[in-house]
């Protein structure tokens, strides 16, 4: 081990700081994160140091001891450069289909893709009717009818507002329409057109997160997890209602906080491809912003608690005042988020990958991945397929290489926000069309090298 640029023969702390930085002696200054252009590297500079950047000039940094470093830790004022976006085009078919939508003079607000054959939607419209259409031969079928409403008289919160949102069980059997950032939702079996459960998420806070639920399936039957309040979520069999997750949370003596309860805002539910596990993009005061990952089999089956304090539950990111982020399973293990950075006001285009099966202990008892692979770029929601990543950012679809964070090509000027998974479709819809792009094969990601698997 060489000496470090402070002087100290110790082990390396922090990123890499310039000379001013490091010269701070206990009245740190204020810094500018630099993204270097190599990979995910990032450092800071003092402001003289980020106007030459931005000038064009290069500057220098290097890594201090923890000492040096606690000595230089000032405030962050600012960000120069982005992360590395690594290019390998591939042949990719560009074109985005048009379809026309069934005529309705209500306004379709959400739709979900239901299994096959063909390319089967579950259109929700304004009024609350779920129509099952299919996009290729045309047929159209009024299922059910959702009674939930968004709050007309709610207020924004920083710029969400109330809205209907539709979810499918994996069988497409049932449906769940909730209002996101808002407290209530129900339960539709399609083949009936009941309302099988009503549902009521409590309204602490309500307003900063999307209505927790995900639909997923346990030893072969359906099951639907929902937030029953905010801290809270509770697993239900969604035919008939059954909660599978009973439990209650008791204080050891009075006055005492009980055990297991949760100092934490559940928000979007997303479960891996199989079931296996899934993600709370969710967040606990000051606020902060905190993906958590657990196992869904050991919550069903073994630890009713697994959602508060479980073995499985880790942190697989976590970012100031950040949450709502975009979040995709690649599979039964790694999960994509969004986002690079540690504050919602400094937060770079790309994703951090985590395998939900890999954690170790932190200090303060709970656990954290390890092993993340993260990669610039990706900007805007996050789709999956085929070993593929896709992006529907401000200037289209861009296509990745997860495995080693290649951009593969780009759809420009197509902005996806669904995702027929059975028939391989990413769309949107503009006025009263949809427009439809296929995803790519697995052949598309293949390296064309010739350096095959090792
Ligand atoms: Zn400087
Ligand atoms: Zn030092």
């Amino acid at each position: 081990m060489g000496l470090l640029t402070c002087g100290h023969d110790a082990p390396g702390y922090g990123p890499p700081l310039c000379a001013h930085l490091r010269a701070a002696d206990g009245r740190p200054p204020v810094h500018t994160i630099r993204w270097t252009g190599a990979g995910t590297a990032a450092d800071r500079l003092c402001g003289a140091c980020a106007q030459l950047v931005a000038d064009g000039a290069a500057v220098a940094t290097g890594v201090v001891c923890e000492a040096c470093f606690d000595d230089a830790d000032g405030d962050c004022t600012g960000v120069v450069g982005a992360p590395e976006v690594r290019e390998r085009p591939v042949g990719l078919d560009r074109t985005v289909r048009a379809t026309a939508l069934p005529e309705d003079p209500v306004p379709v607000v959400d739709l979900a893709g239901l299994p096959g054959p063909g390319t089967v939607w579950l259109l929700l419209h304004e009024d609350g009717r779920l129509v099952r259409w299919d996009s290729e031969g045309g047929g159209r079928r009024e299922v059910a009818r959702a009674r939930v409403a968004p709050d007309a008289a709610a207020e924004p919160w920083a710029g969400h507002v109330q809205r209907r949102r539709l979810h499918t069980s994996p069988d497409g059997r049932f449906a769940a329409v909730v209002i996101d950032h808002g407290s209530t939702g129900e339960v539709l079996d399609l083949t009936t057109g009941a309302r099988t459960m009503t549902l009521d998420g409590g309204t602490y806070h309500a307003e900063t997160v999307p209505f927790a639920l995900a639909f997923t399936e346990y030893r072969g039957r359906p099951v639907v997890i929902h937030r029953t309040d905010w801290n809270r979520l509770d697993a239900s069999d969604p035919e008939t209602g059954r909660l599978l997750t009973a439990r209650e949370f008791e204080p050891a003596a009075p006055g005492e906080r009980p055990a297991h309860d949760l100092d934490f805002f559940h928000g979007a539910l997303h479960v891996s491809t199989e079931g296996e596990y899934i993600a709370d993009d969710g967040w606990f005061w000051s606020p902060e912003g905190v993906c958590t990952t657990w196992s869904l089999p050991a919550w069903l089956g073994s630890d009713v608690h697994e959602s508060e304090d479980g073995q499985s539950l880790a942190t697989a990111a976590q970012a100031s005042y950040h949450w709502n982020r975009p979040v995709v399973w690649l599979d039964d293990r790694r999960v994509a988020i969004g986002g690079l950075g540690d504050d919602d006001e400094r937060m770079a285009p790309g994703v951090r990958i985590v395998d939900a099966g890999r954690s170790e202990p932190t200090g303060s008892g709970s656990r954290s991945a390890v092993g993340a692979v993260e990669f610039g770029g990706p900007d805007g929601p996050l789709f999956a397929a085929d070993g593929l990543l896709f992006s529907a950012g401000p200037d289209g679809l861009d296509v990745w290489d997860p495995s080693d964070g290649a951009r593969l090509g780009r759809v420009p000027g197509f902005r996806p926000v669904h995702h027929h998974r059975p028939a391989g479709e990413l769309v949107r819809i503009d006025g009263g069309r949809l427009l439809r792009w296929r995803t790519p094969g697995p052949a598309a990601g293949r390296r064309r090298t010739g350096a095959g698997p090792r």
